[in-house]
């Protein structure tokens, strides 16, 4: 056998070599390192449901991880927490790099703990954390008040790769932050619109965080994701930088009238307000609880859930058949073969994709 000192299953074993006083045992390292290895689905489940923040955290990592057994645990974990979930606010917050997200999140953060208590999970959706090895959003050290605060849990970015695999990660691990007792949500993001929608469609509230004078206020992409903001504001609202964000605010404001009213009836507001030096925080934060009082009262918040809820099922059923048409073996020496073909002017790109559909579905009977 191993020697104890050299084997990580031994974590917490003091052993000596036969000379001298008897081994001693730290329980404590050694629970935690065997808790670790050996969790099964349910201990994951009564871990979450006592908020227990370390066990939330592995659980999320099961959930992010590729490995199918993995995976399995993690679907299990997902579906007995499904019940305690829900009973939370979630709200989306974007904005371009510099914009100022991490500096406000934290300032919000400490705001909504402060004035409405309970405990705040901050999560991020960046699909381009595969390619930077590593998610800038989410990133602890970017929130440093937060990151400390006692009922605070931050998680970086998923890296699965595709936007539709990092956001349904996300969304997997709000229904265990929920379930574990964290009633508010923030979901940061940033992009040029996928990774928007995305974020859109698991939130009860975008925010979008808006600088002035970038002069491109009305232009294409911003256009489509102002268009699903709930909330606009502009930060860096101080010194000299006060007048051109209340023309800025002036500007949203008029362009928001030719926008399509919004189907929860509530007219998006359009604020400033300073994260680095806190101004205007509490009426940001009075804007998107007011929004709650209206939805929740007109009854437009448990209807865009489960409009949400019918979204992800789809999402879910087109991610599970997509995978299994490419990673079947057949099709994909079918599919290297008829790219030829069509290269090769052969076959059109619509035969070849129609025959190669027809053989995935004769392989399925
Ligand atoms: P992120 O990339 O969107 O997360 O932006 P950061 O929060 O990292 O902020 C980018 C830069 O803007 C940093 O240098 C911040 O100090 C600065 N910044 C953020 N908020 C404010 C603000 O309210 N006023 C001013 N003047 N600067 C700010």
């Amino acid at each position: 056998m191993e020697h104890p000192e050299n084997n990580p299953e031994f974590e917490g074993l003091t052993v000596n070599s036969g000379v001298g006083p008897v081994p001693s045992i730290n329980p404590y390292l050694l629970r935690k390192r065997f808790a670790r290895r050996h969790l099964t689905a349910d201990d994951y489940v009564s871990g979450i449901l006592k908020g227990d923040i370390t066990i939330l955290g592995q659980a999320v990592t099961l959930v992010e991880s590729t490995n199918p057994e993995h995976q399995v645990i993690a679907q299990e974990v997902i579906e007995k927490c499904l019940p305690y979930a829900g009973k939370s606010v979630r709200i989306g917050i974007s904005g371009v790099p510099g914009a100022g997200k991490s500096t406000s999140i934290d300032e919000f953060g400490l705001h909504v703990l402060k004035e409405h208590g309970g405990r705040l999970a901050v999560l991020a959706i960046d699909p381009s954390s595969e390619r930077s090895k590593g998610s800038i959003l989410g990133d602890k050290t970017r929130m440093e008040k937060l990151s400390v605060h006692p009922d605070s849990f931050i998680r970086p970015s998923p890296s699965a790769g595709s936007l539709g695999g990092v956001a349904r990660k996300t969304r997997e691990t709000i229904i265990l932050c929920e379930a574990a007792g964290f009633d508010k949500i923030f979901v940061e993001t940033v992009g040029v619109g996928q990774s928007e929608t995305a974020c859109h469609s698991m939130v009860d509230f975008f925010l979008l965080i808006q600088l002035a004078g970038t002069g491109d206020e009305l232009q294409g992409i911003k256009r489509g994701i102002m268009e699903m903001a709930d909330g606009i504001i502009i930060n860096k609202c101080d010194g000299n930088n006060v007048d051109k964000c209340q023309l800025a605010a002036t500007n949203f404001r008029n362009a928001l009238h030719f926008f399509p009213k919004p189907e929860s009836g509530w007219s998006p507001q359009v604020l400033t307000y300073s994260g680095f030096y806190g101004y205007g925080i509490k009426e940001v934060w009075d804007m998107v609880y007011a929004y709650f009082d209206f939805v929740k009262k007109s009854g437009y918040f448990d209807y865009r859930r489960s409009e949400q809820a019918k979204y992800w099922m789809r999402e879910s059923i087109n991610e599970h058949l997509l995978e299994s048409f490419y990673q079947n073996p057949t099709i994909a020496d079918m599919l290297v073969a008829a790219e030829r073909n069509v290269l090769e002017g052969q076959r059109t790109s619509f035969v070849a994709a129609k025959q190669l559909l027809d053989s995935y579905f004769a392989l399925l009977h």
